[in-house]
C-alpha cells in the first residue's frame, strides 16, 4: 500500500488550481509520463524548468540579444493605432531607452487595454522576444508590460518548461506553484551524513530550488538542488534492483556441477575451438554454479563474440548436472535461430532441446510442456512464452536470458521462479557502458567478452549519399555474381508501421527489377511463418538479397553475408547501426557495410557517421553513443517502455550512482524488510519514483 502521506502528490493534476479536464490532456502530452497513466501531482513537480528567463539582467535596447526573451526599461513615445479599415494592421506602439528605439506589436489589439497599459511618456518594463523584422526591432505580444510596483513583484529568474502545443508557460508555472504547495512533509529517505556532507537541501527545498528559480546557477546539472533530485531518483532505482537481488539471493543456490562430458561433446563437433574471452566466462559462470549461492551473471559482449556458444555450454554443464536450462531470446526469429544452430550440436551430444514459442500448435504446445514437466526436455529455447504460468519445469536449474536490455525486472524473476533457486545468466547484445550496467541490471556480476573469434577480417564501412544507389545496386550485382549474400536495411519511418512497411516492400521491388527472386524480404508485420522461410531461404542462399526492415537488428546469424546496406542510415541510432552491421563480418569471407544517407546530413547524424567508419569496438561506439544521446535510447528503452530516468541524467550525473549502489546495498543489507524509520521513508522514495513493483516483493516474502 502506498503510504498515504504520499497522497496530495498522486493527486490528479486536475486537483491543480488553473488545470481543468481539457489542459490536463495537454498537460499529460507535455509531461510524457513515464508510467503511462494519468498525470499527477508529482508528475508535474518532476517536469523540471530547463532553463530560466533572467529578469535582472537589463539590458539597453541596441545592446539586447535578438531572438531572446529579454527584459527592457523603456520609456513609451507614440501609439499606431491601425486605420479602422484595415483591421489586419497591427497596433503598434513606439517604445525607447537612450540608445534605441524599437515597435511592440499587437495584432487584433484589445486597444483600451493598450491604452492603459502603456500611456504616452510613461516608464514601462516590457519582456517579450526581441526580433528584428524588415530593419526594425520589434517585440511581438510581449509576456509582460509592467510599471514599477508590478516589476517590485516579479521573481528574479523566471523558469522555463518544456511546452506542448497549446500549453503556455504561464499555464505550467502556476500549476507548478499549486503542486508546490502541495508538498507534504516527508521523512529524509537519504543517509542523514551523506545530505549534510553534500550540503544537499531537503526534497521539498530542492524542489522549490528548482521552480522558482533564484538564480542561472540553479540550472547547473551539478547544483546541490539538481544533485539531489537525481540522487532521489538513482537510489530509488538502486533500492529496487538491491531488493530484487536480495529476494534471488535469500532464494538461496544450489551448487550444480558439471562432468564436463556434455561440454566436451559439442566442442568436439565444432570446427573452431573457444577464444579465451570464452574460456575466462565459462569458468566464471561454471563457478557460479557450482557455488552454493545463486548466480546473478551478466555476460557482455559485442555483437559476433559469441555469446550464445557462452549460453549453450553453461546450459550443457547444468545439463551434467542433472538438471534442465532454459533460455530466453526477445524475438521468435531469434529464438528459432538459436534453436537451429542449437539442434546438430545438441544431438551429437545426445542433449534433448525443445522450442517453446507462443506460435506453437496446441497440440504441440501440449506435447512439449508435458515433456518439460517430466524432465524428458533438457534444454528448451523460446520468447516470453516461457513466462507462462503454463510452463513448469522438473528441475529447473538455469535461466539464461538473451539480449535482456529488452526484458523488464519482473520479467527476469517471473522466469526465475519457475524452479528452486534457478542461476540466473543475462546476456546483453549491446556492450553497455559500466554506469548502464549499474543502473538498469544494478549489483550483477559480469563477466566481459572483449576479444572476438580469430579470423574476422575487419569490416570495410563506407558512408554514400543516396543519390549514388545506382552505383550501389551496381556494386551488389557484381558481388551476388560471385556469391556474396546482402542484407538491405530500411529503417523505421516516423515509427510508423504502415510507412516504414512500404519503404521496404518498394525497395524490395526496386531491387527485383535487377535481381528478381533472388531479393527477399522480412518485416515485422509478415506472419511468423512466412517470416521464418524469409530467413531460411537467405540462410540456404536462396535468396540472395534480404531486404528487411529492423527485424534483423537483434542476433541473427547468416556467417554467408557480407554486405550490409543501411538506407538512411542518418536515421539510425549508433548502437543500432553497431548492432546492424554486425550482421556481416561474421565468418571469414571479406565484409562491407554502406551507410546510405540522405542529404544534407545534420551534425548528429554526421558525427554517429564517422564513428562508424573509424572504428568497430562495439564499447566505444557505446560510449559516443551515450554522449550523442540519452541514455534510455542506448539501451532501447524509451521503446519497450521501461522507465527512464527524469531528474538524473546519466552522462552529467553518472558520479552518484556508485554514491546511491551502496547506499541502496546498505539500506537493503540493513533493513531487508524496509521497516525501520529510514526503511519507511525508503518506501515511500519508492513509490515516489514508480519503483514500487520492488515493494511488492517484500510482501511476497
Ligand atoms: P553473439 O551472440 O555474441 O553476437 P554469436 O554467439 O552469435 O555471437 O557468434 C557469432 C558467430 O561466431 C557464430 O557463427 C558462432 O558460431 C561463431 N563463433 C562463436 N565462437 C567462436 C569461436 N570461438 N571461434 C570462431 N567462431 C566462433
Ligand atoms: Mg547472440
Amino acid at each position: 500500500m502506498r503510504p498515504d502521506i504520499l497522497n496530495p502528490l498522486f493527486a490528479p493534476l486536475a486537483a491543480l488550481p488553473g488545470v481543468g479536464p481539457k489542459t490536463s490532456k495537454l498537460f499529460e502530452r507535455a509531461l510524457a509520463t513515464p508510467h503511462g497513466g494519468e498525470a499527477r501531482v508529482a508528475d508535474l513537480l518532476f517536469h523540471l524548468p530547463h532553463s530560466g528567463i533572467d529578469r535582472r539582467a537589463r539590458p539597453k535596447i541596441m545592446e539586447a540579444p535578438r531572438d531572446q526573451i529579454v527584459l527592457l526599461e523603456v520609456t513609451v513615445v507614440e501609439h499606431r493605432p491601425p486605420p479602422n479599415t484595415r483591421a489586419k494592421v497591427p497596433y503598434r506602439v513606439v517604445v525607447e531607452d537612450d540608445t534605441g528605439d524599437l515597435a511592440l506589436v499587437f495584432f487584433l489589439a484589445n486597444h483600451q487595454w493598450i491604452e492603459r497599459s502603456l500611456p504616452l511618456g510613461a516608464k514601462r518594463w516590457v519582456s517579450g522576444k526581441l526580433e528584428l523584422w524588415d530593419g526594425h526591432l520589434q517585440m511581438v505580444h510581449p509576456d509582460k508590460v509592467l510599471d514599477e510596483a508590478a516589476l517590485a513583484k516579479l521573481p528574479p529568474v523566471e523558469p522555463v518548461y518544456g511546452l506542448t502545443e497549446g500549453l503556455t508557460q504561464r499555464a505550467v508555472q502556476k500549476a507548478t506553484e499549486g503542486a508546490l504547495a502541495k508538498i507534504p512533509d516527508l521523512p529524509e529517505w537519504i543517509d542523514p551524513p551523506l545530505v549534510a556532507q553534500r550540503r544537499w537541501p531537503t526534497f521539498h527545498d530542492a524542489l522549490e530550488q528548482v521552480h522558482r528559480p533564484q538564480g542561472p546557477e540553479i540550472f547547473d546539472p551539478q547544483n546541490p538542488a539538481r544533485l539531489r533530485l537525481a540522487y532521489d531518483e538513482l537510489l530509488a532505482s538502486q533500492v529496487a534492483l538491491g531488493l530484487v537481488r536480495a529476494r534471488m539471493k535469500k532464494q538461496g543456490g544450489r551448487a550444480s556441477l558439471g562432468t564436463g562430458k556434455i561440454a566436451d561433446q559439442i566442442l568436439a563437433s565444432l570446427p573452431f575451438s573457444l577464444t579465451g574471452a570464452q574460456i575466462e566466462a565459462l569458468k566464471e559462470i561454471r563457478a557460479d554454479m557450482a557455488s552454493n549461492e545463486r548466480m546473478l551473471r551478466l555476460v557482455q559482449g559485442d555483437v559476433g563474440s559469441g555469446k550464445t556458444l557462452v549460453a549453450l555450454l553453461a546450459m550443457a554443464t547444468m545439463v551434467e548436472a542433472g538438471r534442465q536450462a532454459a533460455m530466453m531470446a526477445p524475438t521468435e526469429i531469434l529464438a528459432r535461430q538459436h534453436y537451429e544452430r542449437m539442434l546438430p550440436l545438441c544431438e551429437a551430444a545426445r542433449v534433448k532441446l525443445a522450442i517453446l514459442t507462443g506460435r506453437d500448435k496446441a497440440a504441440e504446445r501440449k506435447k512439449t510442456l508435458a515433456a518439460l514437466e517430466a524432465g524428458d526436455i533438457d534444454v528448451v529455447i523460446g520468447t516470453h512464452a516461457l513466462f507462462q504460468e503454463t510452463v513448469a519445469f522438473r528441475d529447473l536449474g538455469l535461466a539464461v536470458v538473451d539480449e535482456q536490455h529488452r526484458f523488464g525486472v519482473h520479467q527476469r524473476l517471473a522466469l526465475g521462479s519457475k524452479g528452486e533457486a534457478v542461476d540466473i545468466l543475462v546476456m546483453t547484445a549491446t556492450p553497455i557502458p559500466r554506469t548502464l550496467v549499474l543502473t538498469y541490471f544494478g549489483d550483477m556480476d559480469v563477466s566481459m567478452l572483449r576479444e572476438k573469434p580469430a579470423g574476422r577480417q575487419p569490416i570495410d564501412t563506407r558512408a554514400l549519399p543516396i543519390e549514388r544507389l545506382d552505383e550501389v545496386v551496381a556494386g551488389i550485382g557484381r558481388a551476388i555474381q560471385k556469391g556474396a549474400r546482402a542484407y538491405w536495411v530500411c529503417p523505421l519511418v516516423e515509427e510508423n508501421e504502415d510507412l516504414d512497411l512500404a519503404a521496404a516492400t518498394e525497395r524490395a521491388d526496386v531491387l527485383r527489377q535487377f535481381f528478381g527472386d533472388h531479393v527477399g524480404l522480412v518485416h515485422g508485420q509478415m506472419k511468423g511463418a512466412d517470416k521464418d522461410a524469409a530467413m531460411e531461404a537467405f540462410q540456404r542462399g536462396v535468396t540472395k538479397i534480404l531486404v528487411a526492415t529492423t527485424v534483423i537488428e537483434v542476433g541473427v546469424d547468416v556467417p554467408e553475408a557480407t554486405i550490409m546496406v543501411i538506407e538512411h542510415a542518418e536515421r539510425f541510432g549508433l548502437s543500432q547501426l553497431h548492432q546492424l552491421r554486425g550482421r556481416v563480418g561474421r565468418g571469414s569471407g571479406r565484409s562491407t557495410c554502406l551507410l546510405l544517407y540522405k542529404t544534407p546530413l545534420g551534425e548528429v547524424a554526421e558525427a554517429r557517421i564517422t564513428i562508424m567508419r573509424e572504428t568497430e569496438d562495439g564499447f566505444r561506439i557505446a560510449e559516443e553513443d551515450l554522449k550523442l544521446r540519452g541514455e534510455g535510447e542506448v539501451l532501447g528503452t524509451r521503446q519497450s517502455g521501461t522507465p527512464g530516468f527524469r531528474l538524473a541524467s546519466l552522462d552529467v550525473h553518472s558520479a552518484l550512482l556508485p554514491v546511491a549502489r551502496d547506499d541502496a546495498r546498505m539500506i537493503v543489507d540493513k533493513d531487508p524488510d524496509l521497516s525501520s524509520g529510514r526503511g519507511q521513508a525508503v518506501r515511500a522514495l519508492l513509490y515516489l519514483f514508480g519503483r514500487d513493483e520492488a515493494v511488492k516483493l517484500l510482501r511476497a516474502g
